[in-house]
């Protein structure tokens, strides 16, 4: 049975190209990053020349990149040191965003006994913007702002640099989980005005495992791992060699053909969306299913009944990878606080996610899944 792929918000294929920059740091690169010998300066000579490469591919300094295991871990670093080292005294963040931000931010200040506020969401999911302004406004300093650049459930895209700029203002820390925006849409680091940022390798091609916390040089944090002073004191471990270069050569890859990419996926969006509309005449769209949302992810939801009871399992049966939620609650069919928010009512909720690897006729094979599954006869007793 042919695999159709449509969950590249969970994670992606890594690219070939990747893999052959990898394999080198597999094989016969496997110094030591830490030792002083050719073979560990070799190494050593990988991860800054890919830190550089990120650096300037994000438009922001060597110095401010950290690599880190990827986007759960860096949201970790950044906002346990944040609240830790920078004498936060409230927090505000939107009840939409990964399990690695609200986890984190719900311990973090139940621990410190620090007040936390939720912004709300529109319908539609964006954020509402004129509670944000309203909170931000009123808010004193020292406080931290975290707000995710793009949804990874449903596709809505928030205006990072615009309330960047307003943070900056007031003063007001700033993180953005940055997982399912860089390499996907254009974002210039710089320009978003945020202390810290979080970025996933595994989301653009590139491996799992390795990920990038963006800090602001001007932001002084103390070590997150304690031990040999790695990731400049930072992060303690011997780095994950191939996997930095991996990351640093997929992010490469990903911003030279992100235009061609994203007309190639917008393409795939609007024609997955304008199939289902025709097919299945009962859906409904959560988020930003417009050219202006978040190009890679669409998501919409079927009435309950017997026919969508199991439908994911029933999709994968037949060879379609497809989510009904985030990776992180995958098999929790219908369970995801994203999709309970913006849609209290009983409803079936399905992720598909694009990657420039998928074709039209990956959709055709969705649209002819979905149709076995929701035109399947019951029969009149169960
Ligand atoms: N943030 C967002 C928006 C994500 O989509 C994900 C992954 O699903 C993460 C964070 C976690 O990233 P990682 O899997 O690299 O830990």
């Amino acid at each position: 049975m042919q695999t159709i792929y449509l969950d590249n918000a969970a994670t992606t294929a890594i690219d070939p190209e990747v893999i052959d920059a990898m394999l080198p740091y597999l094989r016969e690169h496997y110094g030591n990053p830490s030792s002083i010998y050719s073979l560990g300066r070799k190494t050593r000579l990988a991860i800054e020349e890919s830190r550089k490469k990120v650096a300037s591919l994000l438009s922001v300094k060597p110095s401010e990149i950290f690599f880190t295991s990827g986007g759960t871990e860096s949201s970790n670093l950044c906002l346990q040191k944040a609240i830790q080292d920078l004498q936060v005294t409230e927090v505000i963040t939107s009840p939409l965003e990964h399990p690695a931000t609200l986890n984190t931010l719900k311990i973090l200040t139940e621990k410190e006994g620090i007040p936390i506020t939720y912004v709300g969401h529109h319908p539609d999911g964006s954020i509402d913007l004129e509670k944000v302004l309203t909170k931000l406004e009123t808010t004193p300093e020292r406080a931290l702002f975290s707000l995710m650049y793009a949804n990874n459930e449903i596709a809505t895209v928030h205006p990072i640099p615009f309330l960047g700029k307003l943070c900056r203002e007031k003063n007001i820390l700033f993180h953005s989980d940055m997982v399912q925006a860089v390499c996907h849409i254009p974002v210039n680091l710089k320009d978003c005005n945020v202390q810290f940022a979080s970025i996933s390798g595994h989301k653009f091609h590139g491996p799992k495992g390795v990920g990038v916390a963006y800090i602001d040089e001007n932001v002084k944090i103390s070590p997150f791992i304690l031990g040999g002073g790695q990731e400049r004191n930072m992060r303690g471990g011997t780095e994950n060699v191939a996997g930095i270069v991996g990351l640093a050569k997929a992010m490469e890859i990903a911003i030279k053909n992100m235009e061609k990419d994203i007309r190639h996926i917008q393409d795939l969006k609007r024609y997955c969306k304008e199939s289902i509309k025709t097919h299945f005449p009962d859906v409904q769209f959560n988020g930003d299913a417009s050219a202006n949302g978040l190009p890679t992810i669409l998501n919409f939801s079927f009435p309950e009944n017997e026919n969508t009871t199991l439908l994911q399992m029933k999709l994968d049966m037949m060879g379609i990878c497809i989510s009904g939620g985030s990776a992180c609650s995958s098999g929790a069919l219908g369970n995801s606080h994203v999709i309970r928010y913006i849609r209290p009512e009983n409803n079936v909720p399905l992720r598909v996610s694009f990657s420039r690897f998928n074709t039209k006729d990956d959709v055709d094979e969705l649209i002819g899944a979905l149709q076995k599954c929701l035109n399947e006869r019951i029969p009149a007793n169960g």
